[in-house]
């Protein structure tokens, strides 16, 4: 079988390059390890764990928030096998949606595991252990993450665990311990907290959200405090002992001079970040670079040192995200079809699902400061805002970062209900060169959460 255009890995970046490739008139194929197609996203990431906020927010507003509004729930109690069982329905539905598309397409669906024989030629393994080759002219490398492990923390599945199996818990945890603040940690630990859980996250960093514009992700904390989740920031996770229904874990608090210290929970969930995954990919016979972190290395055209072997998504530099790695997919595509596929990383917006939600994108105040932009701030409460009092949805502000000479926009963050929503509007604005004030003169409906 021989491809202009062969996609190892059916996440985000490759499914949406194969569609990309095929409608370019790129005789294409996919090559995926798993039964589904997807990867990440669809299968143990972006869209289960929405599926499970959002589930859990329906719980938690029976629960607290439906009786100001004079809605009397009687007898609440939680289905978890429900929830989780919707939770998988919306994962088969979107997973066999990429099915049609490739079909649609005409894209070949290669099942097994795929590896690089040379930088032509790929070898194809599938469940069965039978392999057989393929040749394509072009090669786009995108097989995705998996979750890091610490030495001292492997999962074990049951006490022990990676954001996965923190999707199909059989029993809401009685103390879940999340070892790492960052996104997945606050988004999959509040989740548990909504259904029940009592929550401690130990954070390595002095804030949660690393990344974040430091108002930001501040005020976040205090609102997830009041929400009842316990933080231990500014603690280094050191090592966990698992007893016969518990797993204590020691940790050294760096503000307190590594002072050691210990907490016990049912189950740990480790969410300390993810590594580029290119497990036997062949990449270390062929030569093919990879950084420190593991990720493989690329120029600006997403080549790596060989001219038409390309790679993309969370297998390379940048944040992992799905849109970023389907920007990348779409990128390569009409680069290797002569076009000018380019992708803009001011403009990646990323979001913490808590509630309310922070969204961000651009830069933060203290990126502007580190770099000596000259820059003006404004930032506006949704205390304020008429839409957001009617939801009784009120914490939060809306924060904008323009250039101080020119106006131009170089960041916006908001943290407030729905912000992953309305985000939107900043990325066209950055993404068009817009001032300030051309948002601030831009029609708003009102009443709305967007008029902040
Ligand atoms: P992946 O989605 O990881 O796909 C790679 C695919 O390659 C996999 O299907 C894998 O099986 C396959 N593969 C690997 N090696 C081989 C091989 N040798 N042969 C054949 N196939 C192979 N991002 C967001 O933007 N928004 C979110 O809300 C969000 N939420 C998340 C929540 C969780 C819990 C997690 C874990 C992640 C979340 N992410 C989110 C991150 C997002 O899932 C990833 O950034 C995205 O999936 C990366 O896409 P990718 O195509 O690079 O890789």
């Amino acid at each position: 079988m021989e491809f202009d255009v062969t996609i190892i890995g059916a996440g985000p970046g490759g499914y949406v390059c194969a569609i990309r490739a095929a409608q370019l008139g790129f005789k294409t194929a996919i090559i995926e390890k798993e039964k589904t197609l997807g990867g990440t996203c669809l299968n143990v990431g972006c869209i289960p764990s929405k599926a499970l906020l959002d589930s859990s927010e329906h719980y938690l507003a029976a629960k607290e928030e439906l009786a100001q509004h004079g809605v009397v729930v009687e007898k609440l109690s939680l289905d978890l096998k429900t929830l989780i069982a919707r939770k998988g329905k919306i994962v088969s539905d979107l997973t066999g949606g990429i099915d049609y598309l490739m079909k649609k397409n005409k894209i070949e669906r290669i099942n097994g595991k795929g590896k690089l024989l040379s930088a032509n030629e790929i070898e194809i393994a599938d469940n069965q252990g039978q392999k057989r080759k393929i040749t394509s002219k072009n090669i786009v490398l995108a097989t995705g993450s998996i979750p890091a492990e610490l030495p001292f923390l492997k999962f074990d599945g049951k006490n022990i665990i990676s954001s996965t199996e923190a999707l199909s818990l059989e029993k809401v945890p009685k103390h879940l311990i999340v070892v790492g603040g960052g996104v997945i940690g606050l988004e999959l630990g509040s989740v548990w907290k909504r259904l029940g859980a009592k929550v401690t996250i130990i954070e390595h960093s002095d804030k949660i959200a690393a990344g974040s514009d430091t108002q930001m992700s501040t005020k976040l904390l205090q609102i997830l405090k009041k929400q009842g989740l316990e933080f231990r920031l500014a603690c280094k996770v050191t090592g966990a002992k698992v007893t016969k229904n518990e797993v204590v874990v020691s940790f050294e608090n760096t503000k307190e001079s590594n002072k050691p210290e210990e907490v016990s929970g049912d189950v740990v969930m480790a969410c300390i970040g993810r590594r580029p995954y290119s497990d036997g990919l062949g990449l270390e016979e062929l030569g093919v670079e990879k950084d420190k972190r593991g990720s493989v290395i690329i120029n600006d055209h997403f080549q790596t040192k060989y001219p038409n072997i390309y790679a993309i998504g969370d297998l390379v530099r940048g944040p992992m995200l799905a849109h970023k790695a389907e920007e990348e997919g779409v990128a390569v595509a009409e680069i290797m079809a002569g076009q000018a596929g380019h992708v803009n990383y001011l403009t990646v917006p990323s979001v913490v699902y808590t509630w309310p939600e922070l969204a961000s994108v651009g830069y933060t105040e203290e990126q502007l400061k580190e770099k000596g932009i000259d820059y003006k701030v404004g930032t506006f409460p949704f205390t304020a805002n008429g839409r957001a009092k009617a939801m009784a949805s009120t914490e939060g502000l809306c924060k904008v970062l323009a250039e101080k000479s020119t106006d131009k926009v170089l960041g916006v963050h908001i943290l407030g209900p729905r912000a992953s929503d309305m985000i939107a509007e900043a990325v066209i604005a950055m993404e068009f060169s817009a001032s300030s004030e051309d948002i601030a003169r831009t029609f708003h409906a009102h009443p709305t959460l967007s008029e902040v």
